[in-house]
């Protein structure tokens, strides 16, 4: 099992049997409430009736067709769908089959652009501190965690990272975006005059880090990042697999910050979880690049067999139908001031050393136990599981990102668990 002490898991099993709306069912009948979306996927909430449907009918029409020079139509559709819900000018989509193989693609991509430009020598990745972009070798590499590349090496050699734009002085418990810490993008012209900029082919940020403890960007720190970028002829990448589908209240983090990236990556809420999915959404300038050769030639030597499957796509269109029909976005940008507010609430409760939240996220620090780091964290997840409460214990923080449907009664259920765990844990 993925990120689980197995020995630990075998003695202590969680299974969860059933899910519905807001909730998980376990197997003796408990219902908990779900302040993950599962991991950070089920935006629409679980086993939403028209998503459910999408999924049955598509499997008895077509099971599988592949994407090598074929196609079928929930794939065009899906695609332009995203096409819409995207910034504009990020007109041309990718299917692969989830956040890893998103990031490798857009990787890839990103060099391949670059090549098929003549300008071969760009092949450098920048990545930053605490940066999480998935299991495979590239995401790996230009990830900001290194605990995650212990033992895996050796990883990508032409990488580099920015340092975490986060000062606890000045920005702790903020709410939102920091007004201060801008100027930790001018790292970004520091570190290219040190690696030569004309050797990069581009820089890859989660718009707010995600995984690696929910930072949001200070107030004009990716403007800046986007301003070096364009200086140097260096490739965007916005890595929203956890920030796209509505988490900010805006389609991506790129709509709600302002900020167009070239490249942007997605998965989970891509099909609320449903079905496994990952997508490259790309500017038209980085497409137009790949059609340059001779037109009867492959230009991207690149894909999955599971490439738009017909199942993951049907899922998607519905997705698109729901946030369209039941207005998630505007409805997540309408709650997340209670959200954002009730969680920063938790302050000066008991070992609480840093809130951090925006949109429909949210993060509680906790001070570790002395000699024991992570116990406390993993004890008061284990007490909110035990109190109907699913939030997700990664070491000593409790990382918080509900289904955008939450009402106000549950967001004060899941706080008022938590104040609970933390009123009782040592
Ligand atoms: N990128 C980001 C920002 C993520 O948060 C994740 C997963 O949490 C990934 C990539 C990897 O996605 P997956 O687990 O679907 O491969």
């Amino acid at each position: 099992m993925p990120f689980t002490p197995m020995r630990e898991f075998q003695r202590n099993p969680l299974i969860f049997t059933g899910a519905e709306g807001m909730f998980y069912i376990r197997a003796d009948g408990r219902r908990v409430l779900d302040g993950a979306a599962g991991l950070w996927c089920v935006n629409a909430g679980h086993g939403h009736p028209r998503i459910v449907e999408a999924i049955r009918t598509a499997a008895t029409r077509l099971d599988f067709v592949s994407s090598f020079k074929m196609t079928h139509p929930d794939a065009v559709t899906y695609a332009r769908r995203l096409r819409d819900f995207a910034p504009a000018g990020l007109d041309h989509v990718f299917f692969v089959n989830s956040g890893s193989e998103a990031v490798d693609s857009a990787l890839k991509i990103a060099r391949g652009y670059h090549h098929a430009r003549g300008d071969a020598a760009r092949t450098k990745l920048i990545g930053r501190a605490k940066g999480y972009h998935g299991m495979g070798f590239g995401g790996l590499s230009v990830s900001g965690i290194g605990r995650y590349k212990r033992g895996f090496g050796p990883l990508l050699a032409d990488t580099a990272h920015l340092s975490l734009p986060y000062d606890r002085e000045v920005m702790g418990f903020s709410n939102g975006q920091p007004e201060e810490g801008a100027h930790h993008a001018d790292e970004l012209e520091a570190l290219l005059q040190v690696q030569d900029p004309t050797t990069v082919a581009a820089v890859i940020v989660e718009p707010v880090i995600g995984s690696g403890g929910v930072y949001p960007p200070p107030k004009g720190y990716l403007e800046t990042l986007r301003a070096i970028c364009d200086r140097h002829g260096i490739l965007l990448v916005f890595d929203e697999v956890v920030t796209g589908f509505g988490r900010l209240g805006a389609p991506f983090a790129a709509q709600a910050f302002g900020v167009k990236p070239d490249i942007l990556t997605c998965a989970k809420g891509m099909t609320n979880g449903a079905v496994p999915m990952g997508g490259v959404i790309v500017a038209n300038h980085v497409y137009d690049a790949f059609m340059s050769g001779p037109p009867d030639l492959v230009e991207l030597f690149h894909g999955y067999t599971y490439s738009a499957h017909p199942l993951a796509c049907a899922a998607g269109i519905a997705v698109m139908d729901v946030f369209e029909e039941t207005g998630l976005v505007d409805q997540a940008a309408e709650i997340s001031p209670v959200w954002r507010a009730r969680t920063l609430a938790l302050k000066g409760k008991p070992f609480v050393a840093d809130i951090r939240t925006i949109g429909l996220l949210g993060l509680v620090e906790i001070e570790p136990r002395p000699g024991e780091p992570g116990a406390r964290g993993t004890a008061c997840a284990q007490f909110c599981l035990e109190h109907g409460v699913l939030v997700r214990g990664s070491g000593d923080m409790l990382v918080l990102s509900p289904p955008l449907i939450i009402s106000q009664d549950q967001i004060e259920l899941i706080m008022a668990t938590i104040e609970a765990a933390l009123e009782n844990v040592r």
